[in-house]
């Protein structure tokens, strides 16, 4: 059993804080100040450029992308991390769409993430090639995915609203009609058990300063499955793609399998901050993760059921049917939150309408709950949300 306990006291989340946003940014790990300072004395500063052979810097990108793949059950080295999520949907899509060059549709759904279909809009005109981005409902999806079908490109839980796709059914019917999958894990890895080998997933893709606590702006993960690895050819083929980078040949050949991905050189004060994140994940179970989700997501829908009636749910009722944050409405919603940041209660506003809190069971517990849920009651019952100022919108919300 993960001793969670254990896992909170390694996070640095200051007392008075209950920190329920850390599905939009984890928190820092109180160890990773050393090592990233390590990182800059003893690699940085004392091996200089050395240090990408001396330090191992150049692999880090493999090293740590096996370390999530362990997370999200891909084969070893078919994780490569790097890039910005959305730099990493591109070259997914773009990749996946080779695989059904006769087919014109990309379908998704309308609780994606913006960026992603922003980065399918954007594809498609620069390809020129015709292809179409079907948005339909998320209930709808499983229904239009025929063999018309080239790509399937889905994130698995809502962000807004925290619904959770069944990534197995919709990748195994995606299969059965000969479509590709790119699967946007941004608020799964981490929290949420993948098998995407077992399932048969075609390319995934994810960030890493939401459940997995790399750092505001922490570099991206992508999975490509063995299957496709070293057919594909990428889209932004950048020199540490080539097979010998340090050739510096004029004509690109792709490196062998998901290293063709890499683009540029990787950000190793960020992915040494990230290291030190994912090197918890020893004594972390995922499925006990999973489970601590699920039980913490019931308590505080329980309780929010009981003593906050303005607010209504937003996400699934059934566990098994959401992630592992819960959304609500709320007439004035960003300023609900600002006053719970206010009184130390951490979540956050997505327009139009959401509010949401997340619960990483690395770092809330039942207590939290409790708390949390008291705080958001007294706040509601006697209106202490409902003042200009906290009314006045900020540029990130
Ligand atoms: C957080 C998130 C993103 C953000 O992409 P960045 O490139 O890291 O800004 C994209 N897609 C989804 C589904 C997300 O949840």
């Amino acid at each position: 059993m993960t001793d969670f306990k254990a896992i909170k006291s390694l996070f640095y989340i200051s007392e008075d804080k209950i920190y329920l946003d850390g599905n939009s940014l984890g928190p820092p790990l109180k160890k990773m100040i050393n090592h990233v300072t390590k990182m800059i004395n003893d690699e940085w500063g004392a091996l200089l450029i050395s240090g990408w052979n001396k330090a191992g810097w150049i692999q880090k990108p493999k090293n740590l992308g096996n370390k999530i793949g362990d997370l999200i059950g891909a084969e070893r080295d078919h994780v490569i991390v790097g890039e910005t999520l959305s730099i990493r949907l591109y070259q997914a899509l773009a990749a996946a769409l080779q695989l059904q060059p006769e087919r014109r549709i990309i379908l998704s759904d309308n609780g994606n993430f913006p960026s992603d279909l922003y980065i399918a809009q954007g594809l498609i005109s620069s390809l020129n090639l015709g292809h179409e981005l079907r948005i339909v409902d998320p209930d709808k999806v499983a229904k239009n995915i025929t063999d018309q079908v080239a790509v399937l490109l889905l994130t698995e839980v809502d962000y807004q609203t925290s619904r959770k796709h069944d990534l197995a059914e919709l990748t195994e019917k995606s299969r059965s009609k000969g479509v590709t999958t790119v699967w946007d894990l941004a608020h799964s890895a981490g929290v949420i058990e993948i098998s995407l080998a077992k399932y048969q997933v075609d390319f995934a893709v994810g960030c890493t300063y939401k459940y997995l606590n790399g750092g505001p702006g922490a570099p991206a993960f992508i999975y490509v499955s063995p299957r496709h690895a070293n057919k594909i050819v990428p889209i932004l083929a950048g020199w540490l793609g080539h097979v010998d980078p340090f050739s510096f040949a004029d004509n690109f050949v792709p490196a062998n399998g998901v290293d063709r991905m890499r683009v540029g050189t990787p950000p190793i004060i960020s992915l040494s901050a990230l290291e030190a994140a994912l090197e918890i994940w020893s004594n972390i179970n995922i499925r006990d993760v999973r489970e601590a989700s699920k039980r913490l997501t019931e308590m505080f829908i329980e309780r929010v059921d009981r003593s906050c009636p303005k607010l209504t749910l937003l996400s699934p009722r059934n566990p098994n049917h959401r992630g592992s944050h819960v959304a609500y409405k709320f007439e004035e919603g960003y300023a609900l939150v600002q006053a719970l940041i206010s009184r130390g209660v951490i979540g956050d506003f997505r327009a139009p309408e959401t509010i949401r809190f997340g619960f990483s069971p690395l770092f809330i517990d039942e207590d939290d709950i409790v708390k949390a849920t008291d705080i958001i009651a007294e706040v509601i019952d006697n209106n202490l949300w409902n003042t200009p100022q906290l009314r006045k919108r900020q540029f990130v919300t």
